[in-house]
Formats: structure tokens, sequence, C-alpha cells
């Protein structure tokens, strides 16, 4: 069946992408572990890197697990197809070291990946790529910092670990009237609950370590452009700055995109009730969650998501000492970094993911000392909320 004919997502997600092995006709896809693919003749080598046969090479270029994978996330995103890579990392260096120039600007969300923003501030520069962070929930502010050397606009939301939104298709049209590429960070989301591409976005990766493999067993990226033109630009570079993914990697983050549909509903359904257990606790001083009234962009995330996630942060009155003793009483989230698992995970970016972004650019992404993340799995409410409440009695 084509792809285009399912209707829902619940549906693309165990088919898209996996196909029954036309070779044998195996249910799940095989795990095609080879480095290399023998050509029949020197005709047919000469032939499949010119590009005048289809057909596989080498497994950094291509690889028939992997192509499943970067189907089955391009159908999830509605994009023109899928690029898949090592980490989460390599899909944002792939695309920003692809596509900028010596002497190009950038702008990003504040609060972006720690990951990210160190990287651009640290390597990119390097290369005479300057960057600006700002609030990019304020449309202004973004407006505000393009010039003639602006080349892309490289947003994250719900931003990490803040849960800040921005408004993508009002980014999508201001990169539109000033020649921008808009790049977007969807791993907080998923595509279950939010797909840029439809709202005007040029490209949009993902970390496939978080919510779309979701089993916390395997690191990934993927990325997906919206045109032919940048697919195609994006597919010759991911080979040669060497980013691919392997094998056995795709195959299990395949295996993790057939339930992804029934993960997000369960966990966002729990982190729904939890936020709203968090908001009424005494010792909770403030909860973001996109799902609440209180969040500040709640009309926007009705807007542009689907559904408000599964990540939840929050600061206690007794802060940052108060925080740490919380985290280290809760028994089934565990404490450790990473998301969109099936297991809860809980965390303190201060010290954690983001230690390596100094205190002033913390301030100004808004991640506070007693901020506290919490990535909410698919374990049963009534657990998870003890947890929590045995947790904070130990304040
Ligand atoms: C984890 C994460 C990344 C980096 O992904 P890796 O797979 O760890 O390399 C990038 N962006 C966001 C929003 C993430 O959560």
């Amino acid at each position: 069946m084509d792809e285009q004919e399912y209707k829902t997502m619940e549906t693309k997600v165990i088919h898209a992408g996996q196909e029954p092995d036309p070779l044998f006709g195996g249910v799940s896809v095989p795990i095609y572990q080879s480095s290399t693919f023998a050509f029949q003749n020197a005709e047919q080598g000469a032939a499949r890197f010119a590009g005048r046969e289809k057909g596989y090479i080498y497994t950094r270029i291509a690889n028939p697990t992997i192509k499943a994978l970067e189907d089955s996330v391009a159908a999830l995103e509605n994009g023109y197809g899928g690029i898949a890579t090592s980490s989460g990392m390599s899909a944002i260096s792939t695309v920003l070291f692809g596509l900028l120039e010596k002497g190009s600007h950038l702008i990003s969300t504040a609060s972006v990946y720690g990951a990210t923003r160190v990287m651009v501030e640290n390597i990119l520069s390097r290369f005479d790529v300057v960057a600006d962070f700002t609030d990019t929930s304020k449309i202004d502010n973004i407006r505000r910092l393009i010039r003639s050397e602006t080349k892309l606009l490289f947003i994250e939301t719900p931003a990490n670990p803040t849960l800040v939104l921005t408004d993508i298709a009002a980014c999508a049209q201001l990169a539109r009237e000033n020649n921008l590429l808009l790049v977007v960070d969807n791993t907080f989301a998923s595509p279950i609950i939010q797909n840029p591409l439809d709202l005007g976005a040029d490209i949009v990766i993902h970390s496939v370590t978080k919510f779309l493999n979701g089993h916390s067993d395997v690191v990934g990226g993927v990325i997906v452009p919206r045109e032919e033109s940048i697919y195609q630009q994006l597919r010759k570079i991911m080979p040669l700055l060497g980013g691919n993914m392997d094998p056995h990697q795709a195959w299990l983050v395949l295996r993790g995109i057939k339930t992804l549909a029934l993960r997000v509903e369960k966990s966002q359904e729990n982190a729904f009730k939890l936020a709203q257990f968090l908001a009424d606790h005494p010792q909770v001083a403030w909860v973001n969650y996109p799902g609440l009234k209180s969040h500040p962009q709640h009309d926007l995330a009705r807007r542009q998501m689907r559904g408000f996630g599964a990540m939840i942060c929050f600061g206690l009155k007794g802060g940052y000492e108060a925080g740490k003793k919380m985290i280290n009483s809760v028994k089934i989230a565990t404490l450790a970094v990473s998301l969109g698992g099936v297991e809860s995970l809980i965390q303190h970016p201060a010290s954690m993911t983001h230690a390596g972004v100094p205190q002033k650019e913390k301030e100004q992404a808004g991640i506070t000392d007693d901020l506290i993340r919490l990535s909410v799995g698919c374990e049963g409410f009534e657990d998870l909320k003890a947890d929590l409440e045995q947790a904070l009695s130990q304040v």
C-alpha cells in the first residue's frame, strides 16, 4: 500500500518503510550487516558509482536496513527522504557543517540542547560561523537579529529543558521572507505530536535515541528535509563527514518505532496527570508543562502540537537542595540523563546535561538551578505518582 494512503500515525509507525522483505517475505526488516555490496561485474560497479543504476555500494553511503528506517521517519515527518546518522549530534553537525559557509550567521534558541550550543560556539566558530542565541519564543527577537549573512534559523521546540515553545509557522514565514533555512529539532515532541515540515520548516532533525527508539538502548539521529534539493545535498555530505548509522542500530530503531504511537500516547497521558499533581503539591514552587493552562504558551501548544508531550520541568520551594533530596529519593524514575524511553528518567540540567553551558548563558536560557527535568515513561500512573509523593515527603 502506498504510504500516502495511511490515514493514521498508528498505521504509519508500523508499516511505512517496513514492507515485508522482498527476498523471503520476512515480516521484520532484515539486518543487512554488511559493510560492502558485491557488483555482478565491472560495468555494474561503474554504473552504481555514476548513479546510472540503483543499488547499494558501501554502508557508509547507504544500506537497505538503514534505508528502511530513513523511509519510515521520512513518512512520519512528511518529508522528501530521511538521512540516518550515528547520533542526534551527528545529524545536527551534518546539517550545520553541510549547509553553512565561512562567515555564515546562524540564529538559534537560547535553551537549545546543551551540546548543540557548545558545538556551535566552540567548533563552528573556528570556521568563522557566527551565532546568536535568543529567546525564540518571541518572534521579534529573531527578526531583530537577522542580517545579510544570516543563513539559517535553528530552533528547538519544546526546548530542552525549559519546555519553552517557539511558533514554527511564524518562524517559517520569517525564514521565507528572509531567504533563511528553518531547521527544527523535533526530538522533544516526536512526530506523533508535531510535524514541523507541515508548518513550513525546511529540515527536521531527531535524536532517535529518545522517543523514536524509545527503549534507552540505542544512540542515533536522523535528518528529514522537506524538499528534494536539500535532501540530495545532505545525502552527499553525510557520508563525507562520516556520521552514518549502523545497520543493527537502524534495525533496533525500526523495532522501537512500531510502538511509537502507543508509547507517546501512554507517556503523555501520565505526564499530563503528573504535571497536575505536581502543580497542586505544596512543596512545588513551579511547574512547566505545555498542557497546563499556566504554561505561558498553552495556546500555541494547542495550535502546533497534537498533544503536550511527556516532558515536565519543575522546581521545589526549597530550591536545588530540596530538589537534590528529591531526585535521590525517587525509586521508580531513574536518575539519568536522556529522555523519551519507556522508563521514567529524572535529572538536574544545571549540574548535568547543561553543566558545560556557561552560567550567564544558562540564566539567559532560563535554566535555573532549581530546575528538575522529568521524562515520563509508560509505567502505571498510580506507581509514578506514589513514587513522586514519597520522594517529596523526604524533602
Ligand atoms: C539528546 C538530544 C540531542 C542529541 O542527540 P544524541 O543522540 O544524544 O547525539 C539533540 N537534541 C535534543 C533535543 C536532544 O534531546
